[in-house]
C-alpha cells in the first residue's frame, strides 16, 4: 500500500470502531449507521484511495472543487452527497453528479433542485437542513431552516417532481441555547425527524454528528454521520 492508503486505511478503521462501539453502547445495530465520508478540500486521489477501501459515500461541500472530483471519480461505485450551502446558480452543476443534497433549506432552492434534476432525468434525495440555531429570521448563521419551517418545505420537495424527500440533516449549533450540548441538539432533531416521519413516513434519514461528536449523534439515533477530518487528516484551511 501506499503512505497514502496506509494512513487513511488506519483512519478509516479508528472511525469505523468508534461507530461501532457508540453502536454497542446504545444497543443499535451497526448496520443502521452510515458513515459518508467528508472529501471536502482533498484530492480525487483520495476519493478513489477511500473506494478501494470500501467507502460506499463521499460528501462535498463546494461545487466549484466537487464538481471536477466527481468528474475524475465517475468510474466509482459511490453516492455523492452535496452538505455545503447551495446558491440557485449552482443547482444546474450539483444535480450533475449529486445522489442527495442534504442542505435543502429554502422554497427557491427546491424549485431549481426540481427544474435540475427533471431536466436532467435524475431523482435527487433530499434532505432538509434544520438550524436549531435560527434566529427571528428563521434561518442559521451557516443555513438550514428553523424547525417552524420544516413542514413547509418538506411538503414542498415531497410534491416536487425529481426529488425525494429522505430526511433532516443538522450541524451542531455552536451558538444558541443548544451550544455545546452536542446529544440535546441531536435529540432535538430526533424528536423533529419522528413529526416529520408521520407525514412522509419514508423520510427515514436523520444526518448528524461529524469528527467531534459522532458518538453523540448515534446515541441520540442518527443513521448518518459525515466524518472528514478523522479520515481524512486536518483541513490546511476552512472548508
Ligand atoms: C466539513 C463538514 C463535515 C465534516 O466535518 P469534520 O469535523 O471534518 O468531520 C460534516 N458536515 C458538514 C456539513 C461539513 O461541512
Amino acid at each position: 500500500m501506499t503512505d497514502r492508503k496506509t494512513q487513511l486505511a488506519g483512519n478509516l478503521a479508528q472511525v469505523e470502531q468508534r461507530i461501532a462501539a457508540a453502536c454497542a453502547a446504545a444497543g443499535r445495530g451497526r448496520e443502521e449507521v452510515t458513515l459518508i465520508v467528508v472529501t471536502k478540500t482533498y484530492p480525487a486521489s483520495d476519493v478513489r484511495i477511500l473506494s478501494e477501501l470500501g467507502v460506499r459515500h463521499v460528501a462535498e461541500n463546494r461545487d466549484q472543487d466537487a464538481a471536477p472530483k466527481a468528474a475524475a471519480c465517475a468510474d466509482l461505485p459511490l453516492k455523492w452527497h452535496f452538505v455545503g450551502q447551495l446558491q440557485t446558480n449552482k443547482v444546474r452543476s450539483v444535480v450533475g453528479y449529486a445522489d442527495f443534497v442534504q442542505s435543502v433549506d429554502r422554497s427557491r432552492l427546491v424549485g431549481a433542485l426540481s427544474k435540475e434534476a427533471e431536466r436532467a432525468g435524475r431523482e435527487v434525495g433530499c434532505l432538509v437542513q434544520v438550524a436549531l440555531d435560527a434566529g427571528a429570521s428563521g434561518r442559521g448563521e451557516r443555513g438550514g431552516v428553523g424547525p417552524d419551517g420544516i413542514e413547509e418545505l418538506a411538503d414542498l420537495v415531497a410534491r416536487a417532481p425529481g426529488l425525494r424527500l429522505d430526511g433532516l440533516m443538522t450541524v451542531a449549533p455552536l451558538t444558541g441555547p443548544y451550544a455545546g450540548r452536542e446529544q440535546a441538539a441531536f435529540g432535538r432533531l430526533m424528536d423533529l425527524s419522528t413529526d416529520l416521519r408521520r407525514a412522509h413516513p419514508a423520510a427515514t434519514m436523520v444526518s448528524a454528528g461529524m469528527s467531534a461528536d459522532l458518538e453523540q449523534a448515534v446515541a441520540a439515533g442518527a443513521t448518518h454521520v459525515r466524518v472528514g477530518t478523522a479520515v481524512l487528516g486536518v483541513r490546511p484551511r476552512l472548508g
